[in-house]
């Protein structure tokens, strides 16, 4: 029994449809649908639920979202058409229409672009369309309640045997829909694969799998086949974007494997991500791929004969103050150097810098900006002598200057500091040298 999640892309037109529909209908084992709002058409199209929260921002201004609606309704109309099916668009439309006012909920609106795609696709696979309001639901806190949630979806599971859910939405503790953050129907489809505890997940979308590295610096970088949920972790972290980063633990906690698959090419095996991988050759790449980030601020503060460990708690209390989450700490005998996003600092470094010297006394404060930081991630890294090393010398080579070094203490990936003007260099040796 799988779960099956289908992106905005891979329902974004009639043709899209169908393709779903084969892979569903190509295995028996495809039973339970989440499906998204409809997406881009092509890069110049709009996603369905970007529009509808456009209608609301009209709404809240009292500027007329009518031509907006319109063409949502088209999208539809289009969809429901070139299929032959019968969903009666027009009056839901029109019933919509008669709510629109200053006082309809954000969420509600935007909840209708997985609920009427959702709706359609059940119709074309011949599946029960079962609402998200009446199997995902909130708690006060505002998450997730799993226990009624999964207990719902089973539920209706067991009585249909085949289902469409909508994705992103739910219904809160208070009654209403309310939709998760976006990219949410991920989370979806991971609460349903963990109500029936499915023999896997599969996240259907326009790309075959994980990328080794980002495709606008390296030149079709290879998808990782397989990769520990640690691995991705650390991966996602580092900006590769990939699933809505709560739609993991579901899943992960319930050791039921995620498979990312393309539409487009339904026949690749795209990746698959699993708790743990037991045996496997030693030969390959060292890495299983490598994310990054720019933009990074180094401040160094130095004092001779520091009290190392008091100095460090009051810059760190400093940085806190400031909301400024620190990514990285260097120290050395007379320096503590702390890194953080240069944007998460904003306008707040000179108050930090302001502080240190009155709170800390320093001999010298620097302050360095246009840092990039970049993860090589890896479990072949664990435990293997010389590693670092072997990376070191690669970047040496090609000239590119490590600022900072931090390896994660379960060695699952090296992450070095590098000058923003180094940044694709540094992914494009790492890769080229041990990913392939
Ligand atoms: N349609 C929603 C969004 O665009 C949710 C999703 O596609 O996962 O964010």
């Amino acid at each position: 029994m799988k779960v099956v999640k289908f992106g905005g892309s891979s329902v974004a037109e009639a043709e899209q449809f169908k393709k779903v529909r084969n892979i569903i209908k190509s295995d028996e084992g495809r039973r339970i649908a989440v499906i998204s709002a409809a997406g881009k058409r092509s890069k110049e199209d709009h996603k369905l639920t970007d529009l509808l929260f456009l209608c609301h921002a009209h709404l809240m201004y009292g500027v007329s979202c009518d031509d907006i609606m319109d063409s949502i309704e088209q999208r539809f109309v289009e969809i429901r058409d070139a299929l032959s099916l019968s969903l009666d668009i027009e009056s839901e439309f029109a019933k919509l229409r008669g709510k629109l006012s200053k006082d309809i909920s954000a969420d509600y609106l935007a909840s209708r672009g997985e609920y009427f795609t959702a709706m359609l696709m059940a119709e074309y696979l011949g599946y029960k369309f079962v609402d998200a309001e009446e199997c995902v639901f909130f708690g006060f806190d505002g998450q997730v309640d799993m226990d009624k949630s999964c207990a719902a979806i089973k539920e209706a599971y067991d009585k249909y045997g085949r289902i469409v859910i909508p994705g992103f939405y739910g219904r809160a503790a208070t009654g209403k829909v309310k939709v998760m953050s976006r990219g949410g129907s991920d989370i979806t489809g991971a609460i349903a694969a963990a109500a029936v505890g499915a023999e896997v997940y599969e996240n259907w979308t326009d790309v075959s799998g994980i990328l080794m590295a980002d495709p606008r610096i390296v030149k079709s970088p290879k998808p990782i086949e397989k990769i520990t949920y640690s691995e991705l972790r650390e991966l996602a972290f580092m900006g590769a974007s990939v699933l809505h980063e709560e739609s993991v633990q579901p899943v992960k906690e319930r050791g039921i494997p995620l498979n990312i698959r393309n539409t487009n090419e339904p026949d690749h095996p795209g990746t698959m991500i699993v708790d743990a991988i037991e045996k496997e050759p030693d030969q390959e790449g060292l890495i299983t791929g490598i994310a990054g980030r720019r933009n990074f601020t180094i401040i160094t503060v130095s004092k001779h004969e520091m009290n190392t460990n008091a100095m460090l708690r009051r810059v760190l209390e400093i940085m806190e103050r400031y909301h400024a989450p620190v990514e990285h700490i260097n120290l050395g005998l007379d320096t503590i150097a702390v890194l953080a996003s240069s944007s998460a600092l904003g306008e707040g470094l000179y108050g930090i810098l302001g502080d240190i010297q009155k709170i800390c006394h320093p001999d010298d404060v620097r302050v360095q900006d246009s840092i990039s930081l970049v993860a090589a991630v890896g479990r072949k890294m664990t435990f293997r002598p010389g590693t670092s090393g072997q990376l070191f010398k690669a970047l040496g080579e090609k000239g590119v200057n490590i600022r900072t070094i931090a390896q994660g203490a379960d060695e699952l990936s090296i992450i070095v500091g590098v000058d923003n003007s180094d940044f694709e260099t540094a992914v494009k040796v790492l890769y080229d040298g041990f990913a392939v």
